[in-house]
């Protein structure tokens, strides 16, 4: 099972962000840190990366280098030995206006750079008929997946019910485990098969456990990821598989 914390734009303070992060190595034994990895904003990555717990960085762009003001280039995580990059984040494609194509361009950047990008998909609205048509029209433009040269890259999907994000609100396991079979037919039949699939969307300390399945390898938390308390629970679960 794979842990991701995704701090979002927080905290605002260095010393927070440093005391935060120096919680989640007290908490958690060295042999699990490959399982877990912490998205801090930016700034942090640089004083966290040598620590030895995987980071990711909470996006990027899609070009190397050049005139591009404000954006991170996945050339200079790669300098700073981050691994992954969480793309598409319901919060970038609201915020920042983010298109399914924006997002599979920075994917296929990515990871031509040999960084492993966690990407985020899943519907606006709770209305089940509409589910599948717009998953599968954000993840459409990721055909690029399909050809031989990615075949052997590791990839990550989150399944993040946008409704089901910071509300409280979780999308129950058994319509989870339907995206995910959906998505298994979907990759395999197109002879990718290279990925872990994680689910996000309101997962906290109580109810992370239900979702225990062998068709989820993981999970991507936000709001939880700021509390030390359900931190402290949450690790002691990675800890304790
Ligand atoms: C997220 O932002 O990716 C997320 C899952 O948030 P939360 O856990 O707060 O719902």
């Amino acid at each position: 099972m794979f842990f991701v914390f995704n701090w979002k734009m927080n905290p605002t303070k260095k010393e927070e962000a440093k005391s935060l992060f120096d919680f989640y190595c007290q908490n958690l034994e060295r042999k699990n840190f490959k399982k877990t990895i912490i998205a801090p904003p930016f700034l942090y990555l640089p004083l966290f990366f040598k620590k030895g717990i995987p980071l990711a960085a909470q996006n990027c762009f899609y070009q190397g280098k050049g005139p591009y003001t404000g954006e991170i280039s996945p050339l200079m995580l790669k300098s700073f030995q981050i691994k992954y990059v969480i793309l598409g984040h319901s919060e970038r494609r609201k915020y920042a206006k983010e298109t399914n194509e924006e997002v599979a361009k920075k994917a296929k950047v990515a990871i031509e750079n040999n960084l492993t990008p966690i990407i985020c998909f899943g519907e606006e609205k709770k209305e089940k008929n509409l589910r599948e048509k717009n998953i599968f029209s954000q993840l459409k433009p990721f055909s690029f997946l399909f050809q031989k040269k990615f075949s052997q890259k590791k990839i990550f999907l989150a399944y993040e019910p946008v409704w089901a994000i910071g509300t409280s609100l979780p999308c129950p396991l058994v319509e989870v485990e339907r995206v995910a079979l959906k998505i298994k037919k979907f990759f395999s039949q197109r002879g990718f098969t290279n990925y872990f699939f994680l689910y996000g969307g309101s997962l906290n300390s109580n109810n992370i456990r239900n979702y225990y399945s062998s068709l989820v390898d993981g999970f991507l938390i936000g709001g939880a990821s700021l509390k030390k308390k359900e931190v402290k629970k949450i690790l002691t679960l990675v800890n304790n598989p």
